[in-house]
């Protein structure tokens, strides 16, 4: 539906204009590197961009080229909403409902006139962009990125700067190109990044071996805690306030433990809570295998939402209740979880 939309768009990026990227609150590696790898892009055109995050993002993050010129709304307020006004256009990536963006800047996008472009591949996109290309197979925010300057006959236009920020999202959407999403085509992209200038070897270094002394025995606490319920194919972990205190917590810090749990032999449904007494919630990240939707499980039960197979949520009432809401629950399930066995 974007193929025929893109003279339109074609024509609306034929002379300068004033553009905001907006990623989702608590940025990944995917709407980092999408949003700035579509900034480099913009910029090489002589438009007038600028990423602004909702809010801060883990140092492993922070390495990317252009990560200097993002503002974040949370702390840059005044500044961002004088840019969000104005805008003429505004592309949102990696989220399809303003509410992604924390409540304060979902209340500005969504008082502001600018044309809106949405580029994104999770689940039940809302309808708020005059463009959306939304695409629940993609692999990521960062390959949709790629298919987009490429619909603009623009692959020529992709430097290795661009090129890195692409790589880094497709890579950490994936799982370093393991999970299902994994297409010939993502390789086939990967292929085209690495052959522009990235350097995969020094990509992923810069992304997974950056690790703290702390973080790693913070790792051991959550691979503790970790519990399993064979019956139901399902394992999870909990992470407390006073834990996450233990071991230094910085942002970032707990990414891709929830994957520990779902590597156990026979296991298809993963979770991990973590304690935030900052914001009073249980942030919960949920994963699965196979058929089991986790995007449906958050939403009907954890006010969340996200993929098939990857998925985030939020529980309002402390963590033993939490935990006792999860496993109440999870009987429910107990056909699904048996029949995603196949082929797991
Ligand atoms: P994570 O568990 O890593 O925070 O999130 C997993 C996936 O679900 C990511 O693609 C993320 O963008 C999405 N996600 C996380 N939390 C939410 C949420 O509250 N609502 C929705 N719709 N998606 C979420
Ligand atoms: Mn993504």
């Amino acid at each position: 539906m974007i193929k025929a939309q893109i003279p339109d768009i074609k024509a609306l990026l034929s002379t300068p204009k004033h553009i905001v990227i907006v990623p989702h609150r608590n940025p990944d590696g995917d709407a980092m590197g999408s949003t700035l790898g579509l900034y480099h892009y913009l910029k090489s055109y002589g438009h007038n961009a600028v990423v602004i995050a909702p809010n801060d993002y883990p140092d492993f993050l922070k390495w990317l080229p252009g990560d200097d010129t993002v503002l974040k709304f949370e702390s840059q307020q005044d500044e961002s909403k004088k840019l969000i006004d104005k805008a003429d256009l505004i592309f949102t990536l990696d989220f399809n409902a303003f509410h992604r963006a924390g409540h304060n800047m979902a209340e500005v996008l969504e008082t502001s006139n600018a044309t809106k472009l949405m580029i994104d591949h999770h689940q039940q996109p809302d309808d708020y962009a005059t463009y959306t290309y939304s695409d629940v197979s993609m692999s990521s925010t960062c390959e949709m990125v790629y298919n987009f300057i490429e619909m603009l006959g623009d692959t020529d236009k992709i430097d290795a700067t661009i090129a890195t920020c692409l790589y880094v999202g497709i890579m950490t959407d994936t799982g370093s190109f393991r999970f299902a999403a994994t297409t010939s085509r993502t390789h086939q992209v990967i292929g085209s990044l690495i052959d522009k200038g990235a350097d995969n070897s020094e990509i992923h270094n810069n992304i997974y071996d950056t690790n703290s002394y702390s973080r790693l025995q913070l790792l051991g606490r959550a691979l503790q805690n970790l519990k399993v319920i064979p019956e139901l194919r399902t394992a999870y972990i909990t992470l407390s306030q006073a834990e996450l205190d233990e071991f230094k917590f910085k942002k970032g810090d707990t990414e891709g433990f929830v994957n520990y749990a779902l590597s156990l032999k026979g296991i298809i449904f993963a979770a991990i809570f973590i304690e935030s007494k900052q914001d009073d919630i249980i942030k919960i990240s949920l994963r699965s295998k196979g058929e089991f939707s986790v995007n449906e499980f958050s939403r009907a039960h954890f006010h969340g939402g996200g993929h098939t197979n990857a998925a985030g949520g939020r529980s309002e009432t402390k963590m033993p209740s939490t935990i006792d809401k999860f496993i109440s629950i999870l009987p429910q399930y107990k056909q699904e979880l048996s029949q995603a066995l196949n082929g797991h």
